[in-house]
């Protein structure tokens, strides 16, 4: 009895739209991307960079630390001595289709070499465009290093 009063009086009705007027009114929490976008922590890890000294010079030493770490086996390293008798990478990939984005090949690093900047609109459209190669990850380094220097500051005071 009971159900067919509340059938009648459209109470299931009235409830949804008390709930639908009382959104109506609340704060948006939708954001209009790519126009819009939510804040950024200094430690989001997105697309990879290798970085340089402000002299120019790599900073990866070739320590292999990274591809130790790398849960995903997504790093591959060749490494060679130069003629100045210092050890540099030949070969720095990263197959981001494996990558994970843990964080721990940046963890890892001793010279703050490879990093996890705060890119994250990019894509491929075909097989292997998401493997990175040494000069691909240079190359974003060279291009975003102000930007991951000052998420660097940043987040020095906490580590
Ligand atoms: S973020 Fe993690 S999974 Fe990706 S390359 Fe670095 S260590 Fe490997
Ligand atoms: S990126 Fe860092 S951890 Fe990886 S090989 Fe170079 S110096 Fe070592």
């Amino acid at each position: 009895m009971a159900n067919i009063v509340k059938t009648f009086l459209l109470g299931e009705l009235v409830k949804g739209m008390s709930i639908t007027l009382k959104n109506f009114f609340a704060r948006k929490i939708t954001i209009y991307y790519p126009e819009e976008k939510t804040p950024q922590s200094v430690r989001f890890r997105g697309l990879h960079a290798q970085r340089r000294y402000p002299n120019g010079e790599e900073r990866c030493i070739a320590c292999k630390l990274c591809e130790a770490v790398c849960p995903a086996m997504a790093i591959n390293i060749e490494t060679e001595q130069r003629e100045d008798g210092t050890r540099r990478t030949s070969r720095y990939d990263i197959d981001l289709t494996k990558c994970i984005f843990c964080g721990f090949c940046e963890e890892a690093c001793p010279v703050d070499a490879i990093v996890e900047t705060n890119i994250f609109e990019y894509h491929g459209e075909k097989r292997g465009d998401l493997h990175f190669t040494k000069p691909m990850l240079l190359a974003i380094g060279d291009r975003y290093e102000s930007e991951i220097a000052k998420c660097k500051a940043a987040d020095a005071p906490y580590r």
